[in-house]
């Protein structure tokens, strides 16, 4: 999709630290890391959040979690970790691209803010 800037990184036209990557997720580390391992793992198909990627594509939701877990083990995130799919504005949702954020190397506050 055209402006929109995680389909711009996962065609390569706008460089990331890629840590994952397979033939339908990439996953990269957010350029504004909120914890100490801080990855974004996303569709390489645009789905603009997790409901309609999940409308649109059950199995690719799958695989986008089953992805984000990789990654977690992938960091060493033994003790655990955080996964956030935020959606919508209220959500805190910037990017209008589905992406599975994975948090961790700290202990998680709850209820989150
Ligand atoms: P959200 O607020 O859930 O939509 O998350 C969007 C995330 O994308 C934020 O955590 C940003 O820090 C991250 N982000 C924005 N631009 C980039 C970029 N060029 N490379 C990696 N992460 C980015
Ligand atoms: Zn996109």
């Amino acid at each position: 999709m055209s402006d929109c800037l995680f389909c711009a990184i996962v065609a390569g036209d706008i460089p990331a630290t890629v840590v994952l990557e397979t033939d339908d997720v990439v996953a990269f580390r957010d350029i504004s890391p909120q914890a100490p391992t801080h990855v974004v793992v996303v569709p390489r198909a645009h789905h603009a959040d997790a409901a309609a990627l999940a409308a649109a594509d059950p199995g690719l939701a799958g695989r986008l979690l089953a992805a984000g877990a990789s990654v977690a083990e992938a960091e060493g995130l033994a003790d655990g970790y955080r996964f956030v799919l935020n959606t919508g504005r209220d959500g805190g949702q910037t990017v209008f691209h589905v992406h599975l954020h994975v948090l961790g190397g700290r202990p998680m506050a709850w209820p989150p803010g």
